[in-house]
Formats: C-alpha cells, structure tokens, sequence
C-alpha cells in the first residue's frame, strides 16, 4: 500500500515538556508543471506541524506515485525523489504521531489502489470512534496495514467511491467518522479539502498564478507565492478542478457550533500563518496584552521565553507601557538553536540539564531585576521550573511567571500529544501549589474568557477542552462541552498566598 523506507528516529517524549502537533496537510493542483516541488516547498513551510516522516503523492493523469520516508521534509527526498513524482496534482503530509504506530506503516498521505481507481489521503486530527469503525469494516473484509486512524477514513472512502464520486463518498465518510480531521485526499487526479463539521483543525484555499493550494495554514501558500483566498469552513469540501483552473465547494454538513483548536494560536501554528481569519502574530500579542489587563504586576523587566513567549511578551510589555507602567520589554534568554529535538537525555540528570543546553540567561538584563517571565503554557512544570531557577542563579530579585492560556487541566484527543492527565502539573494542583512547585514568586495564567474575546471568538465556538475538561465530540469517559458548565480554571498565585 505504500512505499518508502527508513527506521525514524523518534524522540523520547518523556523528555519533552512542549504540547507538539500532530500534522500538516497540503493539496495542490496546477495548469501546467508537476505538483511535487510546490508540494514539497508546502512541506517544508508546515515542517513545524510535523517532523517525524514526510510524504508526497501525485498523480499524472494515468497513474499515482509516491513517496512517503521516515524523518524531517529536507531528509526524506532528495532532488531525484521529488523529480520522480509525476503529474500535476498532489497532495503532501508532514507527521508527527499521536494514534497509531511511530513507524513507516502509519506514515502518510496513505494510499489505496482499488478496481475502479487509486487514493491517497493526508489527516491531521484525531477520531475519536476509529476503533469501532476499523472493527466494523475489517468484518466486511477489509484488510488493514497500520494501527492508524487515516487508514480507516481511506478504506472507509474506498468503500463509498465504489457507489458514487468523490464528493458523494466524503461526504458519507463523514457522516460515519467522529473527532477532528482537516484532510487532502486525492482520488486519481483530483484534489479535494474538508475541515471536520465543527473546524477543529485548519485548513486554508490559496490561489497561485496557475492553480490552487490546500494547506494547514497559509504560511504554506505564502511560500509559493500564492494569495490565502480564505479558511475551509467547518464542513465544507474544496474540490480542486484537475486543470488548475478553480475550484468547487461544497458544505457538505452544518453545524451551530465550531470547535476550533484554541491552541494553534497560543501554541501550534506559525506566528506568520492566519487561521480562522486572523493572524496568528496579533492574536499572541491580544493574548499577551490581555494577560497584563488581567494580572499585569510592574516589574523592571518583561522576559519572554525564547521562541514561544516572544508576541505574548511584546503584547504584555506594550499593554503595560500603555498604562504607564515602567516595565521594560528585554531578552533575557538566549536559545541555543542547535539543540534538536532528537538529543539524547538517558537519565533525569541529563534531562535536567537540557534546560541549560537550551537556554542561558543574559545576566546584564536579569541580574538585580525584578523579572517577569511570559510563556504560552506549563505543561509538566518541568521547564517553568528550572527557567525559574537559572533566572534566581543569575542574580534575579524576584520571578513572576504569566502564563498566556490557561492552565492545562486535561489531556487533548484530537492530534496533540499534550501529555497524559498524571503527567499535566494542573491537573491535580491549584495555582498556588503550581507557583510553590516552579519557584515563582507571582504566577497568573489568563483566564479562559479572556482567551475566547482575545481571538475575537465566543467560548462555544472555540475547543477548549484541555483547559476545561469538556470536550466538543464524545469521548468515552470524559464530559462534553454541551453538558457541563465549570467555573474558569484561573487565578493569580503570590508568594504569600
Ligand atoms: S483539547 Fe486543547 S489542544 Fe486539543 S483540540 Fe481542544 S483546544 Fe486544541
């Protein structure tokens, strides 16, 4: 079913202590040229999203071809492999896994041949009912490769295409698929884009010279010089005209309330992308503006953690300089770039000093200063915790620690591997107990009210299930956010609490 090779290093994620994506998506379809360097440059633009393996499937009109590798975009083609992938439609897949098996098997855009035609799919998402459905058509014969959720949305699209089109088979797959899923999928030579009925993930349309793109986010047509035309509704299928030459859409389900992932733009997305309308760069600096409005504290210096605090920081210090106060915006943390993530941290020591390796403190700006530090969440603690402390050894007076999201109270089943509900430091302590933990002497996290007005977005139209604990499809075990109404998990934690 597919081809490729390569054993992927995969990181230990017990070292890691940042959220990671799960995927980026890409469809294309050109005039004139062959689809896989647009493809490709798309890849590398959404490498972020997704660094274990990388693939890309084309199609020339006669047949589809392939080309699918363990490892970073840049690793896993050369100039010969991209050159091979004829034809000028494809679709690409950037994966960094959160269901399924950290192998080849589950590598994507996955591939189908079938009696009446060939297929391929990229996925970022997660289902939630994908156990029920693999049982259920594995009783109807249907022999699976992988352990992985894309397989059964493509066996499931197999099954449909046989009585209908394309738009016809996506749109009874959805009707039977539950969770989050933005997908390109390629059936022979035409492209097609959906977004799940509640809009959990991204997806843009982009136009370019000649022809159209589909991607996680418009970065991804940005570097191939295209224009963002607008986001894929929750719903909605694009279908890319095979010639290059415009596009169909089709709203293929209606629902009243999106659940879009608030975290792409705390966290995931690149700053540059814009998603649901607005750039993700000025929702950080709202957010970081918001966090002073809501738990500003006039220190000497605000500090963002390198990279990710960085707009929250530079909202929050312009917020405050706004009110007059005299906080001055400085980095106090330089980032060693060069420490990947595949670094080899066997004991807890070793995995403690990686902080070190990563970060240093610029002592000029720290020492003898009252510090705030911005970053966009705690996941484990871990991190907040030893930045506190490297801070404090280069002479710091006082940390307070501001938080642009709330605290993460529970995990994500729908493509973020956030760590489990034991490993998350907010699950099971208050505010207060987190400050004592990570050595701050404030600590506040924005309020979950704050997050929705920040992103222009009322609270039932966004997903907010890792900071609430109600979540917008059914999960076995946990509450939805149709049916539970919980106060805000928030508050400010000072050192005499
Ligand atoms: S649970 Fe959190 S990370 Fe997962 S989709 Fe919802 S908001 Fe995003």
């Amino acid at each position: 079913m597919q081809t490729g090779h390569g054993d992927g290093a995969t990181p230990d994620r017990a070292t890691t202590d940042e959220p990671r994506e799960k995927c980026g998506v890409v469809g294309v379809s050109l005039a004139d040229r062959d689809a896989a360097r647009p493809v490709y440059y798309a890849l590398y633009a959404l490498q972020h999203r997704g660094q274990d393996s990388a693939g890309i499937v084309t199609h020339d009109g006669f047949q589809q071809h392939d080309h699918v590798e363990m490892g970073l975009v840049g690793d896993a083609f050369d100039e010969a492999d991209v050159e091979a992938l004829a034809g000028s439609t494809g679709i690409g897949h950037v994966r960094y896994p959160t269901a399924g098996s950290v192998d080849q098997s589950c590598a994507q855009p996955f591939t189908v041949s079938f009696n009446s035609g060939s297929l391929g799919l990229s996925h970022n998402g997660n289902l939630v009912n994908a156990d029920e459905l693999r049982d259920e058509l594995a009783g109807l014969g249907h022999a699976f490769t992988s352990d992985g959720d894309t397989e059964v949305i493509a066996h499931d699209l197999a099954r449909n295409l046989l009585d209908g089109d394309l738009l016809h088979a996506v749109r009874e797959t959805m009707g039977r698929i539950h969770g989050s899923y933005s997908l390109t999928v390629m059936h022979d030579d035409r492209v097609l884009g959906v977004r799940d009925p509640r809009g959990n993930r991204p997806l843009v349309v982009g136009e370019l010279d000649d022809g159209y793109v589909l991607a996680s986010e418009s970065a991804a047509i940005d570097v191939l010089d295209g224009d963002l035309v607008r986001d894929v509704r929750p719903g909605e299928a694009i279908l890319l005209d095979a010639d290059g030459t415009g596009y169909e859409s089709r709203q293929l389900f209606e629902v009243d309330d999106t659940a879009h992932c608030f975290f792409e733009h705390v966290y995931f997305a690149r700053p540059d992308s814009v998603i649901d309308g607005t750039l993700v760069y000025d929702a950080r600096r709202e957010l970081g503006g918001a966090l002073w409005r809501e738990s500003g504290i006039d220190t000497d210096v605000v500090m963002p953690v390198p990279d990710s605090g960085r707009a929250f920081a530079s909202g929050y210090a312009d917020a405050a300089q706004a009110d007059d106060a005299s906080v001055e915006f400085a980095e106090g943390l330089m980032k060693n770039r060069y420490v990947g993530r595949t670094f080899i941290m066997p004991t807890q020591d070793e995995r403690e000093r990686a902080v070190r390796l990563k970060l240093n403190p610029i002592r000029s700006t720290v020492e003898g200063k009252s510090v705030t530090l911005i970053d966009d969440s705690i996941v484990r603690g871990t991190t907040s915790t030893q930045l506190v402390e490297l801070l404090r050894d280069a002479g710091a007076e006082s940390v307070h620690v501001r938080i642009g999201a709330p605290p993460i109270v529970a995990p994500c089943y729908f493509g973020i591997d956030m760590a489990t509900r034991e490993e998350l430091i907010a699950a099971d302590k208050t505010t207060a107990e987190i400050r004592e933990t990570v050595g701050a002497d404030s600590l506040a996290y924005l309020s979950v009210d704050a997050v929705a007005a920040a992103l222009d977005e009322v609270r039932e139209d966004l997903c907010l299930g890792c900071v609430t604990g109600e979540y917008p499809y059914d999960v076995a075990g946990e509450a939805t956010d149709r049916d539970v109404d919980r106060p805000s998990p928030t508050g400010l934690a000072e050192a005499d609490d």
